[in-house]
This record gives structure tokens, C-alpha cells and sequence, in this order.
């Protein structure tokens, strides 16, 4: 992401375009902040989209869908899901919103404020340290915006495997592990611990022959201390309004603020010293000049 962000792209055909961009950009700078404080997600609910192994499953999870609502309100379109790794996700944005405040074409990658936003959600919200890299842009000339998600596997661990898991691991560790027994114990269908195990394959707790593996115990030892870190609260959907609200309420504080910052309307020709007293202007609003250094290359 640092390689990508330093070779800035001139994205804007006139500096009242730029300007145009640079608001809608903040108000959505401050829409991300605000649904970002106030979605913080419960491992058991992070948990079930790390123990997803197809996009239909992920689609199906509450968090997946939570996502999409939560992305659409911060005003970065319609977040798709299109594939799934052991330790990797890639979504997409098929009518990118950041795209379209930009005319100039081609210019190369610049969601980074998606990037950003997606990035900001797993580490804060999910929990779940990453890193997140644009791999496709509109603006490169594809049908779609594509970001890989690349998750910490130790933050994976952390989260991924439950209680239930861990007394499976245990019965594997002392050879005592019985499918249909285990089942019956725990009140299971066959179907979910069958389920279970190839879960533990995937994240290699487990062999192909369902042997414990040396990840799996060293995983154990630490296990215990790990789950002991859960805390049990409420998932953010549950609140959906209120987030919902918070979010508008951003936006109203940003729109007021645009309309202090710019009491008279923008001209369309606008002269080099202009620009550069328009720029000690915006230095004033710390996150507008971080905006302005972000995406506008001003002309030498
Ligand atoms: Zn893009």
C-alpha cells in the first residue's frame, strides 16, 4: 500500500473538480470514523467467518451482511465477497464509489480510503490484525474495485477455534477421538463435527489423517489462555439503528463544517497562488489538508 500511495496519481481535470472530490471525501472520511467506533464484533461472531471455506457461506454469515450494510452507509458501494483463503479474503466493489468522484481515467489505483476503511474494520472492529491491499482498480481500466484482505495467522488463531474445539483437539492429542461419540457428548449432529474437523484441517491443527500436527500441539498448550481473553457481548447489528444514526449525524457535522469552510461558491479558473492560499487554508482543518496531501497533486 505505502508503494502505491507514493506514486500519486493527478486524478482531477480542474481544481474545482478536485474540490468537489475532496468534500465528498470527507464527509466520507467522517462516515468511516463514526461506523467504525461503534461496531465493535464478538469473537463468536468473527469466528464463523473464519470457519468459512466458500464465498455462499461467507455471504450467509451475519457479519458478511453486516459488512455490506455498514459499508454502503459509509458511502463506498456495494461490498461483494469473491474468494476465500485460510488466512485471506478478497472483496470487491463492483460500482466503486470512490472511482466515480473521479473523471480522469486510468489513473491507476486510488481507493486507498477504501483500503483504509476495510482495514480500520478488521483490526478495530473484528479484531483481527491485517493487511489490506487494492489488487484491482477501476481506474486501471477493470470492471471492478478488488481488495485482498491478508490476516495475521496468530490473530486467527486467537479467535477462530472454540471451547468445543478444543476438547476435539484434547480426545485427537490422547488418541481417544471418536466421531459418533463425540457427536453424542456434545449434543452435535454428526454432520457438524465432521464440519469441525475439516476446519481443523484447514487451519492444520489436524493432518489429512486427522492426526495432531505440531501446529496443532503447540496451538493446545496455548488454547485455554487464548479463549480466557473472550469477552461476551452483543454483536453490532443488534444496534443497527443507532449506528445508522451516528453515521448520518457524521455526515450533517461534515456537511456544516464544508459550509464554514466555503461561504462562497468555487470558480471554475482558478490561478496557481490561489490554489496555494486555498491549500494554508486547508491546513487549518487538520483531516481536509491530510485529505489534500493524500489525493491532490498540486501543480509545481
Ligand atoms: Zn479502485
Amino acid at each position: 500500500m505505502g508503494e502505491s500511495r507514493s506514486k500519486t496519481p493527478v486524478l482531477f481535470e480542474s481544481f474545482a473538480e478536485a474540490i468537489s472530490s475532496l468534500e465528498k471525501l470527507t464527509k466520507i472520511e467522517s462516515k468511516i470514523a463514526a461506523a467504525i467506533d461503534s461496531s465493535r464484533v464478538p469473537w463468536k461472531e468473527s469466528r464463523k467467518l473464519l470457519k468459512c471455506m466458500n464465498t455462499a457461506q461467507v455471504s450467509n454469515t451475519s457479519l458478511f451482511q453486516f459488512m455490506q450494510a455498514l459499508f454502503f452507509q459509509m458511502g463506498l458501494g456495494k461490498l461483494e465477497i469473491l474468494d476465500v483463503g485460510r488466512f485471506q479474503f478478497t472483496f470487491c466493489f463492483k460500482e466503486c464509489e470512490i472511482c466515480n468522484l473521479y473523471r480522469s481515467d486510468k489513473s491507476g489505483k486510488i481507493c486507498f480510503i477504501t483500503s483504509d476503511a476495510l482495514l480500520r474494520f478488521f483490526v478495530k472492529d473484528v479484531d483481527l490484525p491485517c493487511s489490506v491491499e487494492e489488487t484491482k482498480c477501476q481506474k486501471e481500466g477493470h470492471g471492478h474495485c478488488e481488495f485482498k484482505v491478508d490476516l495475521q495467522p496468530l490473530g486467527v488463531y486467537k479467535i477462530a477455534l472454540d471451547a468445543v474445539d478444543g476438547a476435539m483437539i484434547d480426545q485427537i492429542i490422547s488418541s481417544k477421538f471418536d466421531i459418533a461419540k463425540f457427536a453424542e457428548e456434545n449434543l452435535m449432529e454428526e454432520e457438524a463435527v465432521e464440519y469441525r474437523l475439516q476446519v481443523l484441517e484447514s487451519y492444520q491443527i489436524v493432518d489429512k489423517d486427522r492426526k495432531i500436527t505440531e501446529i496443532g500441539s503447540t496451538y493446545q498448550k496455548f488454547a485455554q489462555g487464548l479463549r480466557a481473553l473472550e469477552e461476551d457481548f452483543d454483536p453490532p447489528w443488534k444496534s443497527l439503528s443507532e449506528i445508522t444514526s451516528a453515521i448520518a449525524a457524521k455526515n450533517s457535522f461534515a456537511e456544516a463544517m464544508n459550509e464554514t469552510l466555503n461561504p462562497e461558491p468555487f470558480f471554475i479558473t482558478v490561478d496557481k497562488s490561489e490554489i496555494v492560499n486555498l491549500t494554508e487554508e486547508a491546513k487549518k482543518s487538520k483531516s481536509f489538508a491530510e485529505l489534500i496531501s493524500k489525493y491532490v497533486k498540486l501543480a509545481e
